[in-house]
């Protein structure tokens, strides 16, 4: 039975993981825990953090007459600063892929054009992308160029749990993240931040034990600490070799995030002699970008000011049918799984 107990403080609990998000919507959870108890999504999902300047730079490649795009069909559908691929795209210059082995596909079947890979993602995604483009430095095709936009997780959390607005008093960490990087790698929200942090599976009963587990921590029945309730996936020290082809192919840089803006060592990009396959050296791709302003507000989300139903235009002016913002269009958005899995007139 639903629990509304009245003066309660409110708990702030946090998943970043675009599936945890989409796990929780579909299995209700939200509806079975106090009132009190408020689920946030953070900045898990790759396309809602993509940066409009990033868009942009891929529209403007679509101008050269012997550039195809190859990407995530997630990625069609998200705005730059004035519009999206889809909108931008003619018959054949953008191709829908799965992953980049099909980009390599692509590529030998079309040597006359240069094919562009549109690389977005996290640390879960990063090292497959890496084996590619180590393969294709060693082995071609020659025509096969990157355009990234990979994301790392630790700097944007820190971003998050230094800001003062957003008061989480505990974290769901990344699942997928933790399997490659490994489980001590999100220690530091427990020990610098001193909050209840677990890492859960993605099945409802594994979230719903990582809530709970959290709740106890929070409200003093356990003591707070770090938790891992994934091991069959998650050791400490995480898979080695995806960590190693990580380290060969990319160094960090300042990365830059939609609707937030500049985050110090959050991106993940071509490093020594890989470079000479990165889109933005072979086009000149410049990162400038003119941010129109919106009222969506998939930063407010990403970043835990905010949940779906408290944007105006959710459900009303914002549906996946007709998206103002990337957190609708992804399938692991936080309005997408909220909408498709939500009440929409509720308030949690
Ligand atoms: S409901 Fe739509 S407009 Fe509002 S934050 Fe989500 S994507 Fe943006």
């Amino acid at each position: 039975m639903k629990m509304n107990l009245e003066n309660k403080k409110t708990i702030r609990i946090m998943e970043v993981c675009g599936t945890h998000t989409q796990a929780i919507s579909k299995s209700g959870l939200r509806y079975i825990l106090p009132d009190y108890v408020k689920l946030l999504s953070g900045p898990g999902c790759p396309v809602c953090v993509t940066h409009e300047a990033y868009i942009d730079g891929a529209i403007n490649l679509l101008s050269h007459d012997n550039v195809i795009l190859a990407t995530f069909g997630d990625m069609l559908k998200v705005k730059g600063a004035f519009s999206s691929l889809s909108e931008k795209k003619s018959k054949d210059n953008v191709i829908t892929v799965y992953s980049p082995e099909d980009a390599v596909t692509l590529a030998r079947k079309r040597p006359e054009k240069k094919v562009v890979f549109l690389a977005v993602g996290f640390e879960t995604t990063a090292p497959i992308i890496a084996a590619t483009i180590k393969d294709v430095y060693e082995n071609g095709p020659e025509n096969l160029f990157f355009l990234t936009a990979l994301k790392r997780m630790d700097p944007i959390l820190r971003f998050i749990l230094s800001d003062d607005r957003n008061k989480i008093d505990g974290l769901i960490c990344p699942g997928h993240v933790a399997s490659v990087l490994g489980g001590d790698a999100f220690r530091f929200v427990t020990e610098e931040f001193q909050i209840p942090a677990v890492i859960c599976g993605f099945e409802a009963e594994n979230v719903k034990k990582g809530v709970y587990n959290l709740l106890d921590q929070i409200e003093g029945r356990s003591s707070v600490s770090f938790i891992n309730l994934y091991r069959g996936c998650v050791s400490k020290s995480g898979n080695k070799l995806a960590k190693a082809f990580m380290g060969e192919i990319f160094q960090r840089e300042d990365g830059y995030w939609r609707g937030i803006g500049k985050v110090s060592n959050s991106a993940l990009v071509l490093k020594g002699k890989y470079k000479r396959l990165d889109a933005k050296n072979e086009f000149n791709i410049s990162e400038e970008t003119k941010v129109r302003p919106s009222p969506c507000q998939c930063s407010e989300i990403i970043l835990g000011l905010k949940a779906p139903y408290e944007c105006k235009q959710f459900g009303i002016y914002c549906t996946p049918e007709n998206p103002m913002g990337p957190c609708m269009i992804s399938s692991e958005g936080a309005c997408s799984a909220h909408y498709k899995y939500g009440r929409v007139s509720f308030d949690k």
